[in-house]
């Protein structure tokens, strides 16, 4: 029998409506029984929603991107109370990118903060975000603490060493396109540390396709991504594909099937 899936982090929120249903179907057919969808911006978030009420196999969060912040999104804890509602399950996509020059990284901190902060009062998995700002990531995660529920931070490029940390605070990494072309030693190291017990599979669509990066990706295509984990990590697919099933279903409290 064939390991359900659980594409734990992508953005289906641009995807056309007359694509929808062809893109769900042939997740399907590749083994993905759960796609769980995370805004970028606020003005995403009824599309989120929307989808997930659409597709019984399309779960959503909420959350912004470090990427589009601006000063008003300081208040996001009062937009996230506005917009919540018992289907949301999780708070995301979330985080500190230190690449974004432009972005002020206290805005970042603040606005991060606020999220998981949130996150903490409703008891939601957090996804998160990390590029280039690991020591302030792990000072927030510290002093603000982490949901009981756990989440991870997804297609997280770092050291077995603050993968370690990571797992001491709750929470755990996803693996997906950062896992092909050629990836890096400490990538591999932080995999295999991660192993069962902390590693998530995503495809992060319509970004990170991990056949050819210049094309838009879809779920369908975590096939590779599970092909390319398990071959870095030395064990059987099926296995990979359990592990990783049963982390996010726990983290984000699915019932398959
Ligand atoms: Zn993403």
């Amino acid at each position: 029998m064939r390991i359900p899936l659980i594409d734990a982090h992508c953005h289906l929120e641009g995807i056309p409506d007359k694509e929808l249903n062809g893109l769900v179907s042939h997740a399907l057919e590749a083994g993905v029984n759960r796609m769980i969808t995370s805004p970028t911006q606020m003005k995403e978030w009824a599309r989120s929603r929307e989808i997930s009420q659409r597709y019984r196999e399309v779960e959503y969060t909420l959350g912004l991107h470090p990427w589009f912040l601006q000063e008003k999104d300081r208040n996001v804890k009062t937009l996230l109370r506005e917009n919540y509602s018992e289907d949301v399950i999780g708070i995301g996509e979330i985080g500190l990118d230190g690449g974004r020059k432009k972005i002020d990284i206290k805005l970042q901190i603040a606005v991060f903060t606020e999220q998981l902060e949130f996150a903490i009062e409703k008891n939601l998995p957090v996804i998160i975000h990390c590029h280039r700002a690991w020591s302030e990531m792990i000072k927030v995660l510290k002093e603000t603490g982490v949901p009981r529920a756990g989440g991870f931070v997804h297609s997280a490029n770092t050291s077995p060493e603050i993968a370690e940390s990571l797992f001491t605070l709750g929470l755990s990494i996803s693996a997906g396109g950062n896992t092909a072309f050629n990836p890096g030693r400490k990538l591999v190291q932080s995999l295999k540390a991660a192993y069962p017990n902390h590693l998530l599979i995503e495809t992060d669509s319509p970004n990170m396709n991990p056949l050819k990066r210049s094309e838009p990706n879809r779920p369908e295509n975590i096939s590779v991504n599970l092909k390319n984990i398990a071959s870095l990590l030395g064990e059987p697919e099926t296995e990979v594909a359990r592990a990783t099933t049963e982390n996010a279903s726990k983290i984000f409290r699915l019932e398959l099937g």
